[in-house]
């Protein structure tokens, strides 16, 4: 029999530049030797995006879960490593969503004539996902078809790779260890044991955003890879959000499994995927020791302490609910005789290594972290409960009043009005005697959508007051438009009024101000008798400052009180 002759090169790529699907011939460096056609119109700018990820590249390959590709996946990576790819659907991301479609890709070694080692193609599939399930079997979770253990490793270590250029950036590994022992029991529960990896990544998947990587290890453990944080607490934030979502329970049995979440933020000092992923592991081990806690932060101590702020943050987020925070109360008098006439509570943190904070120490991350919101909801609710506990032992405070500071980010709540009724309502504390403060920024950070929140607040008979006046925005307009009882003098201006002479006009100025505007005001920084005697002088009706007491803890308020009682007692007998 003849030996059939090798097709003539010229010939055999003549036939390869009519297919209609995408065909690639690359040499050993991956250096195309040949593209045709379908391959020129489909891969704009050419096919180094087959082989490489890069944000610049014209398109770019996701997985079936929309996923980038990590670099040995790619499909030049698997041809040169004389992988086989069969009918693999990937996503063919460019940058009109119009161009953007699946295809089917297949590499083998090139066997035609002339040079070449590999041999690619990638047929259009359309837009839809219907071939998507042919995945990389190496690099996916044959059961639910999220990157397996090989894939993570894969990405964690590129992720820590970017992050060198990027040192401030913030990341996340957080191990989830799904615990099913309550499913050992029936067959039916086993049977369910066997589909609740499927449905249990479809929930993680869920909960993640779009860059995020679920990857699926042995068994019940999964991982999620968050890059690009804002702060720490969106790591936490998830970790509960994924939490609730696992232990929903699964129908139709309604069955409910428990999960453990150890998180390792990083990218810290970490040279490799394995040691993030080892710190993980270790604060997982940790819930172990405390079962109540559904997720544990690891201890990066050296890395963290460089970075009080994120630690603070953290330790914040338990201090809420571990009960850490503590409200001091401050004497409000009246200037004329001294007599107390409410408080202002003021916040502080009893920290467990670090001691008492002070509001400068952590306010303002509660602030950039969200963590405000809890934080003032438990100052509303701990100062009512508090003033409302004292009326009841102590009738001599039945009218004292309480300041409660509030952030703007409060204003934000949708249900702040509701939120304040309800504590009011739980207890019992009148809205007539609290009174909220906020500063100047409150007004121009939500200068419309304020006014009604304001009109609400004070319908209820709860006092507004300008904290720190003087120190904002210096527009007096907004005292008219906004439905304020009150002004509250900033300590600067009491500070230097017995100094600087055009201090005490501005004093005097907004003294007067308040009046014609049927405004009360307050002093806060009184700290000496010449402070007290000018604003005695001018006819300031409040006060607030050092001179008269400092901020107490409860125990002193009591006691305070207690003696002030006895005192009264006494100079009723004596006359
Ligand atoms: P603020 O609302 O203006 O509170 C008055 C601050 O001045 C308090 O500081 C008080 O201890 C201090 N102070 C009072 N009298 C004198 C004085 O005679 N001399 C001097 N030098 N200082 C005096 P603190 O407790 O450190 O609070 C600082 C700020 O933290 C508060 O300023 C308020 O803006 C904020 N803050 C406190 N508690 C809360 C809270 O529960 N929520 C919010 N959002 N902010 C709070
Ligand atoms: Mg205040
Ligand atoms: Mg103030």
């Amino acid at each position: 029999m003849p030996q059939p002759s090798s097709p003539d090169p010229e010939m055999y790529l003549a036939v390869l530049s009519h297919l209609p699907e995408a065909v690639i011939v690359v040499d050993q460096a991956g250096t195309p030797v040949f593209c045709n056609a379908a391959a020129e119109s489909l891969l704009p700018g050419g096919i180094a995006g087959l082989g490489q990820t890069s944000e610049t590249a014209a398109y770019q390959l996701l997985d079936c879960h929309q996923q980038p590709l990590a670099t040995p996946a790619l499909p030049l990576s698997q041809a040169l490593a004389g992988q086989h790819l069969h009918n693999q659907a990937l996503l063919l991301a460019v940058g009109s969503p119009a161009q953007t479609r699946w295809v089917a890709v297949t590499t083998c070694p090139y066997a035609g004539p002339g040079p070449g080692t590999a041999l690619l193609t990638l047929r259009d599939i359309g837009t839809k996902h219907r071939e998507a399930k042919l995945l990389t079997p190496g690099l996916y979770d044959a059961r639910t078809g999220l990157p397996n253990r090989q894939l993570l490793m894969d990405r964690v270590g590129h992720a820590l790779a970017r992050a060198q250029g990027h040192p401030h950036g913030l990341m996340a590994l957080l191990l989830i260890d799904v615990n099913m022992a309550e499913l050992s029991d029936s067959a039916q529960a086993a049977d369910l044991a066997n589909n609740l990896p499927i449905e249990l990544g479809a929930r993680l998947r869920a909960e993640v955003g779009p860059q995020a990587t679920v990857a699926r290890l042995d068994g019940n453990q999964f991982v999620i890879l968050l890059e690009d944080m804002a702060t720490g607490s969106t790591a936490i934030d998830l970790a509960e959000q994924v939490h609730a979502a696992i232990t929903q329970p699964f129908l139709p049995q309604q069955v409910q499994v428990d999960a453990s979440i150890g998180i390792a933020l990083g990218p810290g000092n970490y040279q490799n995927a394995n040691d993030w992923l080892h710190d993980a592991d270790v604060a997982l081990a940790q819930i172990k020791t405390c079962p109540s806690q559904s997720w544990q932060m690891f201890d990066n101590s050296l890395w963290m302490q460089q970075d009080l702020k994120l630690q603070t943050e953290i330790d914040l987020r338990q201090a809420i609910k571990r009960g850490e925070l503590r409200l001091h109360y401050q004497p409000i008098v009246t200037i004329n005789n001294q007599e107390i006439c409410g408080f202002e509570a003021l916040v502080r943190w009893q920290h467990p290594t670090r001691g008492l904070l002070m509001p400068a120490d952590f306010i303002h991350i509660a602030e950039t972290s969200g963590l405000i919101i809890p934080l003032g909801g438990w100052v509303l609710a701990e100062a009512c409960r508090q003033m409302q506990a004292w009326t009841e032992q102590y009738p001599a405070m039945a009218a004292f009043t309480v300041s409660v500071n509030m952030s703007s980010k409060q204003f934000s709540q949708p249900d702040l009005v509701t939120e304040i009724q309800r504590i009011l309502e739980e207890t019992g504390f009148s809205a007539h005697r609290l009174k909220i403060e906020m500063t100047e920024g409150v007004l121009i950070d939500h200068s419309d959508s304020i006014i009604a929140i304001l009109e609400q607040i004070k319908a209820m008979g709860i006092k507004l007051l300008v904290d720190d006046f003087g120190t904002g925005y210096s527009s007096l307009s907004y005292l008219h438009r906004f439905p304020f009882d009150c002004l509250k003098i900033d300590r600067s201006f009491i500070e230097n009024a017995d100094r600087d002479f055009e201090k005490l006009e501005i004093l005097q100025s907004v003294v007067r101000l308040a009046w014609n505007l049927g405004l009360d005001v307050v002093a806060e920084g009184i700290e000496t008798p010449r402070h007290h005697a000018q604003l005695k002088a001018l006819r300031c009706e409040l006060g607030q400052g050092y001179l008269f007491s400092r901020p107490l803890a409860p125990d002193a308020v009591e006691a305070m009180i207690t003696g002030k009682i006895a005192q009264a007692l006494d100079s009723a007998t004596a006359t």
